[in-house]
């Protein structure tokens, strides 16, 4: 026996479908037109780079090998990647994403990934005087364009000033907007990016650490050194973890 109860919530409506004790909740909204999960958006721009890299990987598997232990063994890769990338989800979340490990044939793996778009976040949106004030030293500091940015494709903002030579990088640290500046040294050749371990032309980015240790002299500095992208853009399509940006931010700003 089923039972349906549904109830108002302008302009969407939900209905709660009962069926052998299974429960499920709907959202029709006039928007999407049908019936779409109640899952709010929840997959961040890296995360959806691992879901695009793990969807890729599926597709392949799925194009060249016809042995049915092998790709169970890559569906089970598939899935245990995903659970990895969203340590905090939730069990719909997790359904939602299991959706794509399961797929039958790699022709619905498209679809698959594009009926999660729904459930992308954004890198909160930043204005010009937030960046300004982020790095109140440079009075004439240039800003990208704000205006063209798709912030969903945004896990850092991330621009370099080549008349000063310098990389600024912002991001959203623990829910505080926080910037980094340093310098920018382009080396004209490939290497390892430290964010998004891609091998693709990168620059040393140099950014002094804020932080002293205790009794240091008043000259003390500590300058850290790494390999970025110089595309920060196709950085953000690849970087696939936020761990090791976020440490060298916190040890930057101290
Ligand atoms: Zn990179």
């Amino acid at each position: 026996m089923g039972r349906t109860v549904s109830y108002d919530e302008s302009p969407e409506k939900a209905y709660i479908v009962s069926n052998n004790g299974l429960c499920t909740l709907f959202f029709s909204s006039n928007k999407n037109k049908g019936l779409k999960s109640m899952c709010k958006p929840f997959i961040r721009n890296h995360q959806y780079n691992v879901i695009r890299k793990q969807a890729d990987q599926l597709k392949k598997a799925l194009n060249t090998v016809s042995d049915r232990k092998v790709l169970e063994s890559v569906r089970d890769t598939v899935q245990s990647k995903l659970h990895e990338a969203f340590p905090e989800a939730t069990e719909l979340q997790i359904a939602t994403l299991e959706k794509l490990a399961a797929i039958p044939s790699a022709d619905e793996i498209p679809s698959c990934v594009d009926s999660l778009e729904p459930y992308r976040t954004a890198f909160g949106e930043v204005t010009e005087a937030q960046l300004k004030k982020l790095f109140p030293k440079n009075k004439k500091l240039k800003v990208p364009a704000l205006a063209s940015i798709d912030y969903r494709d945004v896990t850092y903002l991330g621009w370099t000033d080549i008349a000063t030579n310098k990389l600024y990088i912002v991001y959203h640290l623990d829910g505080r907007l926080v910037g980094i500046e340093g310098r920018y040294t382009p080396t004209n050749k490939k290497g390892v990016c430290f964010l998004c371990h891609r091998h693709e032309e990168i620059a040393l980015f140099t950014a002094i650490a804020k932080s002293k240790p205790a009794h240091a002299s008043p000259d003390y500095y500590k300058a850290i050194g790494n390999y970025v992208c110089v595309n920060s853009e196709a950085c953000n399509k690849n970087i696939t973890d936020v761990t090791v940006l976020e440490k060298f931010i916190q040890a930057v700003i101290g």
